[in-house]
């Protein structure tokens, strides 16, 4: 394989909950497809009339409660994720009026009901299928088959790695990335800092500044969260919780369950915001959006760190994410929610041993730790929605991050047995075994337990 080379805002992308695979891919998806029609030879683009997209594997089974067909219908339209306002998914919902997709002169008119919820098994090379073709009254003017990966991340058959710059210091696990350091007496957060530099040709204090407005966005998910009550939209009428965990935390003045209190409400804050559709940071997807923010918020509001510290840290956290990405993956509907909050609270469980200051060993033993707790974690959205268990979920997996790390941090280091290349190998083994009942497709466990949704 080659060295890891995805740059960090590929990892950490802003964009439109509630589910990075199932929103963001697929509007990137409508947003790409779209190009491609802008770039045809007129004669096509006049003989087109009308538009076929299909969604296999758990886009079909959950698409409609992640709000698949809304987040096509905005790239459609022309919106990317970073860029689209909150609530202009929203209007996509109850409207039955085609939309108008200008192409270079040509208009042709599509629905969000028109997307077609295809076949749950199917052979594709990836679970996450969309098919997009354009027609004319007897063949197909153009087709492209995407697959959206997890994280948001988009590709397609044929799809080729960008031919960008190679990495200062390639690695592909972390047995290599710590010779690296160890060699060259660099810090984690140096390490991928000039990586990041070397792929992308982006300068450090460009991409300390993009960091910070990743943390900024982290930080009003929290924000915004722990203010709004009432209830998030969908069938199950689930009530936002985070703001009464707040005020419970608030007049426990922080100190002892009154902290862990804190953590809970600011994982639920986030990820209720993701669950609502707004702009959340992929950590490393919207699903587990709410484990990061909830640490850095408990870093900077209660343990006093600065700025500068809680940026190493997510430097630090993005190489967990980065390892696991490669060696695994981060997709709930290729290994389960195990790849998604499991991931997420091994970022989270580094960036806060990182920004505390402690060794290396302690970081990755945090990371270690926490990503083992969560092995074998299946994704059963109930009803298909991005809510139960996710929400709690991601407040379990911030409380987890917060114990691996005190646990890495208080033990010496000679105890810690299992490194974090090994975890990652269990944790892509056991999503491998995984029944697809399992992978984000609603069609058992808990998903099965509230059928009425
Ligand atoms: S159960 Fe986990 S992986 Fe599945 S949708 Fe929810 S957060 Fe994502």
């Amino acid at each position: 394989m080659p060295p890891i080379s995805i740059s960090l805002f590929e990892l950490l992308k802003i964009g439109p909950g509630p589910s990075s695979s199932h929103t963001i891919g697929p509007m990137k998806a409508g947003y790409d497809f779209m190009e491609l029609v802008r770039a045809l030879p007129k004669e096509q683009r006049d003989a087109a009339d009308r538009l076929e997209i299909r969604l296999f594997g758990s886009l079909s089974a959950t698409g409609e409660g992640h709000g698949t067909r809304r987040a096509i219908m905005a790239g459609l339209l022309g919106y990317q994720p970073e860029s689209c306002p909150s609530d202009a998914l929203e209007q996509y919902a109850d409207n039955d009026t085609p939309y108008e997709l200008h192409a270079d002169g040509k208009v042709l008119y599509y629905h969000p009901g028109d997307i077609i919820l295809d076949a749950v098994q199917h052979d594709y090379e990836h679970t996450n299928t969309m098919i997009f073709r354009l027609q004319s009254a007897d063949e197909t003017l153009l087709e492209r088959i995407y697959f959206s990966v997890g994280g948001g991340f988009l590709r397609w058959r044929g799809w080729q790695e960008p031919d960008e710059g190679t990495p200062a210091y390639p690695y592909e696990n972390m047995a290599e990335l710590k010779e690296h350091l160890k060699k060259n007496g660099l810090r984690l957060h140096q390490l991928i800092l000039a990586n990041e530099t070397a792929l992308t040709g982006v300068g450090e204090e460009v991409i300390l500044s993009e960091l910070d407005r990743i943390i900024e966005v982290m930080e009003h998910s929290v924000e915004q969260g722990i203010k709004t009550c009432g209830v998030l939209p969908g069938p199950i009428g689930l009530q936002r919780k985070a703001s009464v965990m707040y005020a419970h935390a608030k007049k426990g003045q922080f100190q002892g369950s009154g902290f862990l209190k804190a953590i809970n409400a600011y994982a639920l804050a986030a990820s209720e915001e993701n669950a609502a559709g707004h702009s959340v940071v992929t950590a490393p997807t919207c699903g587990a959006a709410g484990v990061i923010p909830a640490i850095i918020f408990i870093l900077k509001r209660h343990m006093g760190a600065m700025q500068e510290e809680v940026r190493e840290g997510l430097l630090a956290a993005a190489a967990i994410g980065f390892l696991c990405k490669h060696n695994a993956s981060i997709s709930g509907a290729e290994v389960g929610c195990q790849g998604e909050v499991g991931v997420a609270s091994a970022m989270a469980a580094a960036l806060i041993a990182y920004a505390r200051g402690y060794r290396f060993q302690v970081t990755e033993n945090a990371a270690e730790i926490a990503l083992e707790h969560h092995l074998g974690l299946t994704c059963d959205p109930v009803g298909g929605y991005v809510q139960i268990p996710c929400i709690e979920r991601n407040a379990m997996g911030a409380v987890k991050a917060y114990n691996a790390y005190l646990i890495a941090s208080t033990l010496d280091e000679s105890y810690q047995k299992v490194d974090l290349d090994k975890a990652i190998r269990a944790m892509a083994q056991t999503g491998h075994d995984m029944s697809c009942k399992y992978k984000e497709t609603s069609q058992g466990g808990l998903a099965l337990s509230m059928t009425e949704c």
